[in-house]
C-alpha cells in the first residue's frame, strides 16, 4: 500500500538538490528545473515508487538495448547532473555510446557536461566536436544536430527526459526510441517504443541491473513489447494510488 505524504521525502528533495547543484555548474538550465518540477508532480502521485509496469518496460528496454547494432544514450543537462556514473555504467553494460546532445546548446554548457561525464568514468562522449555536424530532419533548434558516429547512424537510442518534438522527429528518422518520462500521457511517452514511467534516477538503477541479467541470457531476435497498453496500466496504477491517497 502506498502512502500518502504532505510534503516531499528526503529522497525527492535529495535529487532536488543534485539538480539546484547542477544547475549552479552550467550543465542545467532554468527550463530543465521547470521539467523536473514536472517530473516531480508526477512522481508524487506515483508514490514516488517503482510501478510494476514501469519493471516490464525496464526489462523490455534492456532486452531492445542488447539486442541494438548501434545504440546510443542520449544525454542533456538533467539528466547529467541527476546520474552521471549510471550513463557510464549502463553506456558499458549495454555497449551504447553516449551522446550529448542539449535543446538549449552552447559550448561551454557541452563541455561542463562532458567533464562531469569524464570525471564518472566515461572514456569517450560524441557530440562535441566537428563530426557532430549531421542533422535530424524535420526538427528546429540545436536538437536536431547530431553526431554521424553516433545518434546519427543509431538504430536504437536512449532518450531520457525528452521533449515530444524530438522524439517524434526521431521516430520519423527510423530510429528505435527508449524513453524515462515520469508523465505517462507526455507526447514523448506515447510516441516511443519503450517507455519506463519512472524517475529517471531510480530507473538508471533498474535498467543497469535487467542490462546485467540479460546478458548472461540468450536473447531471442524477436520480441514484442505493447508500449500504448503498458502507458495505458501505468495511467490506471497512479489513478488508483490517487484513490487510496483520497481516501487515507
Ligand atoms: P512532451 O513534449 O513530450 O509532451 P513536455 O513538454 O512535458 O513533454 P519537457 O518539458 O521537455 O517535455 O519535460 C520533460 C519530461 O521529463 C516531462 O514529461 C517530465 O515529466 C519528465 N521528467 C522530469 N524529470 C524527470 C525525472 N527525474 N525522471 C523521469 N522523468 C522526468
Amino acid at each position: 500500500m502506498l502512502v500518502p505524504r504532505s510534503h516531499p521525502r528526503a529522497a525527492s528533495l535529495h535529487i532536488r538538490e543534485r539538480l539546484v547543484h547542477g544547475y549552479r555548474k552550467g550543465l542545467v538550465v532554468e527550463e530543465g528545473l521547470l521539467a523536473h518540477g514536472r517530473g516531480e508532480m508526477f512522481d508524487y502521485l506515483m508514490g514516488e515508487k517503482t510501478l510494476k509496469t514501469s519493471h516490464d518496460a525496464v526489462k523490455a528496454a534492456s532486452r531492445m538495448l542488447l539486442l541494438a547494432k548501434r545504440p546510443v544514450i542520449s544525454v542533456n543537462g538533467n539528466l547529467a547532473a541527476l546520474c552521471p556514473r549510471e550513463i557510464v555504467v549502463l553506456a558499458r553494460a549495454s555497449g551504447a555510446k553516449i551522446e550529448v546532445n542539449l535543446f538549449y546548446a552552447s559550448e561551454k554548457r557541452k563541455k561542463a557536461i562532458a567533464g562531469v561525464l569524464k570525471r564518472s568514468g566515461a572514456k569517450e562522449v560524441l557530440g562535441l566536436d566537428a563530426r557532430c555536424s549531421q542533422k535530424i530532419p524535420n526538427l528546429d533548434s540545436a536538437r536536431r544536430v547530431v553526431d554521424e558516429r553516433g545518434i546519427f547512424i543509431a538504430d536504437v537510442v536512449l532518450v531520457p527526459l525528452e521533449d515530444g518534438d524530438r522524439t517524434e522527429a526521431l521516430k520519423r528518422f527510423g530510429k528505435k526510441v527508449i524513453t524515462f518520462d515520469l508523465n505517462p500521457m507526455s507526447r514523448t511517452a506515447q510516441a516511443a517504443d519503450i517507455t519506463i514511467v519512472d524517475n529517471v534516477t531510480r530507473g538508471m538503477q533498474l535498467l543497469i541491473k535487467s542490462c546485467r541479467k540479460m546478458k548472461k541470457c540468450r536473447l531471442g531476435k524477436n520480441f514484442k513489447f505493447d508500449n500504448k497498453k503498458n502507458l495505458s496500466r501505468s495511467i490506471l496504477a497512479i489513478k488508483n494510488n490517487l484513490g487510496r491517497m483520497a481516501h487515507a
